[in-house]
C-alpha cells in the first residue's frame, strides 16, 4: 500500500508529498516530520491548550511491556462487540482514532483488516508499531489529531472512537472530521462516560474527581450521541462498568480478591441496563 493514497495535510486537506524529511504540504508550505517511522501530520504548536495538557498526562502514563499482548477482560467485550456489530472486517480499511494502546487496532487486524492507529501521544504509537513490526499486522501508526484528521474525503469503512470524544475541546470539529472521512456505508463505534444523572449515587463523587483529573470536559448517554451524529444510524446500544464492576475492581486495586473474568461476565449481563452504569457503548451504520 502507498500511504500517500491514504493520508493529507490535516490543515487544508492537500495531497501531501513524500520528502526526505517528512511529507511536504505545497499549499500550506508545512513540513510533517516522520518520527521514529511514525508520520507526525499534526503541528503541536497549534493545538488547543487543553489538548497539550493531555498529553503530557498521557505521557506520563505508565506503559505496561506486553509482548504477546494478552488482552484485558473487558478489553476483548469491547472486541467482541464491534465484531458482533461489524463481523465483515477482512480486507477493509479501519480508523482507530485515539488507539491508546491498541488493542483494538491489534486484534481487528489479525482479522485481516487495514488499521490506521491514530493518536496525539507518540509513546503508545511507537509500542504498537513495534508489535504491528514483529507480528506482521497491517497497522499504520499516526500522529494526529482528532480534530484535525489527516487522511483524505470517505475513506474509511469503520471509525474506533474509543473513549475519546470526551477529551477534546473542539468535539463539534471532530464528528465533522469521522463525517467526512468515513465511507457513504461505514460503521462506527463510539465508547463515552455516561452522564452522572445514571451513576451509582455513591460513585458520582469518585467519577468526578476521576473527570478532573484524566481531563474528560463532558460525559454523554445515548441520546445525546444519537442527535449529534446525524446522518448514522444507532444499530445497537451497551451499557458497561456498573456498580458491582466498580466495586470490585476498586477492591481489587488493594487486594486482588475477585477474578477478573467472573467480573466481566457479571457486567455483560446487565450490558442492556442503563442505569448505575458508567460508559455508553454506541454502534452506528451511515
Ligand atoms: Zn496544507
Amino acid at each position: 500500500m502507498n500511504i500517500l493514497d491514504y493520508i493529507c495535510c490535516p490543515v487544508c486537506k492537500s495531497n501531501l508529498e513524500k520528502k526526505e524529511r517528512g511529507f511536504f504540504c505545497f499549499d500550506c508550505n508545512k513540513n510533517y516530520e516522520i518520527m521514529d517511522e511514525i508520520p507526525i501530520l499534526v503541528d503541536f504548536k497549534k493545538i488547543p491548550d487543553h489538548s497539550a495538557g493531555q498529553i503530557n498526562y498521557f505521557k506520563k502514563e505508565k506503559i505496561i511491556e506486553n509482548p504477546e499482548f494478552k488482552l484485558d477482560e473487558w478489553q476483548k467485550g469491547y472486541v467482541e462487540k464491534f465484531t458482533a456489530n461489524f463481523p465483515d472486517v477482512k480486507n477493509k480499511t479501519i480508523l482507530d482514532c485515539g488507539a491508546g494502546s491498541g488493542y483494538m487496532s491489534v486484534e481487528l487486524a489479525k482479522k485481516g483488516a487495514t488499521v490506521f492507529a491514530c493518536d496525539l501521544t507518540l509513546k503508545g504509537l511507537k509500542r504498537l508499531k513495534k508489535i504491528s513490526v514483529n507480528s506482521n499486522l497491517a497497522i499504520k501508526t499516526i500522529c494526529c489529531s482528532a480534530e484535525e484528521l489527516p487522511f483524505k474525503n470517505e475513506t474509511f469503512d469503520y471509525f474506533i472512537s474509543n473513549a475519546v470524544l470526551e477529551h477534546l475541546p473542539r468535539e463539534k470539529e471532530a464528528i465533522a472530521e469521522i463525517n467526512r472521512v468515513c465511507k457513504k456505508d461505514a460503521g462506527l463505534m463510539i465508547t463515552v462516560p455516561l452522564n452522572y444523572k445514571f451513576l451509582n449515587p455513591l460513585f458520582i463523587s469518585i467519577n468526578w474527581f476521576h473527570d478532573k483529573r484524566i481531563g474528560h470536559l463532558r460525559r454523554y448517554d445515548e441520546k445525546k450521541l444519537i442527535n449529534k451524529f446525524t446522518g448514522w444510524n444507532a444499530q445497537d446500544v451497551y451499557y458497561t462498568g456498573h456498580t458491582k464492576k466498580v466495586l470490585k475492581t476498586l477492591i481489587n486495586i488493594v487486594a486482588e480478591v475477585f477474578n477478573e473474568l467472573k467480573i466481566e461476565k457479571d457486567d455483560r449481563k446487565k450490558e442492556k441496563l442503563k442505569l448505575w452504569a458508567s460508559n455508553v457503548i454506541c454502534f452506528f451504520r451511515r
